[in-house]
């Protein structure tokens, strides 16, 4: 009952003031779980300004236009193989902020479900330049 009620208070697409997509390749790997169970929880915690995209969606030209009528898009992919930046060049999806996290981390891809560390530290990552994008943060 309660969670019905918090979903109710919950803004509709419609409402929404079309600030931040947040999209990420939900790869099957550390990295990938990780920064999937982010995005989530930034979407949790910011309601209002940002939402997840659907990434395949891409392709699909209504839905690409949609997509474009967000101020702002990160993208997130998980390992060098970079599946998400290539669909968004292939269909013309500009994004603010691009993120490879194994790169970034210094790390290789790995098959496995993240540790808690490894979730935070793609979760601070991530929340950075949200933040940054929402003008909450600066970035160093
Ligand atoms: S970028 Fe890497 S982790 Fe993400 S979908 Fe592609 S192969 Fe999988």
């Amino acid at each position: 009952m309660q969670q019905d009620k918090k979903q109710e208070e919950l803004p509709s697409v419609e409402t929404l003031s079309f600030k931040l997509l947040l999209f990420t390749c939900y790869g099957g790997c550390t990295t990938g779980v990780a920064a999937s169970k982010a995005v989530i929880r930034i979407w949790e915690e910011n309601p209002y300004d940002v939402k997840i995209g659907c990434l395949p969606a891409v392709i699909v030209p209504w839905k690409l236009k949609e997509i474009m009528r967000w101020e702002k898009r990160i993208l997130i992919d998980a390992c060098g193989v970079q599946c998400g930046a290539k669909l968004a060049e292939r269909e013309g999806m500009p994004v603010d902020r691009y993120i490879e996290l194994t790169s970034l981390l210094g790390i290789r891809k790995v098959k496995q479900l993240p540790s808690k560390d490894l979730e935070n530290k793609v979760y601070k990552i991530i929340q950075k330049e949200v933040d940054a994008l929402l003008g909450k943060g600066e970035i160093n």
